[in-house]
């Protein structure tokens, strides 16, 4: 799946365009030359209407960093629960 980044809090949906978006939890995945990664409990919005997921932009990266690192260790498959950057 493709990540939404969203620009402000409290936007409307991009994609059905009226609806809501709160605070909530979802699953993301992430593909990585050969690596499959399951990243769960990530902050995200998501629209009331459609459910539609949208990540903030340092969610983003440490998401990314997150797969750069589990890529190198080799595996093909992994889950992991998404830490807050320290
Ligand atoms: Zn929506």
């Amino acid at each position: 799946m493709a990540l939404r980044i969203y620009e402000e809090k409290d936007m409307k949906c991009v994609i059905c365009k009226h609806g809501e978006t709160a605070d909530g939890f979802v699953t993301v995945t992430l593909e990585r030359e050969g690596l499959t990664l399951v990243v769960k409990k990530v902050p995200a919005r998501v629209c009331q209407n459609c459910g539609e997921e949208y990540i903030d932009d340092a969610v983003a990266s440490q998401l990314f960093r997150t797969a750069e690192e589990a890529a190198k260790s080799g595996a093909e498959f992994d889950v992991r629960h998404y830490l807050k950057a320290a």
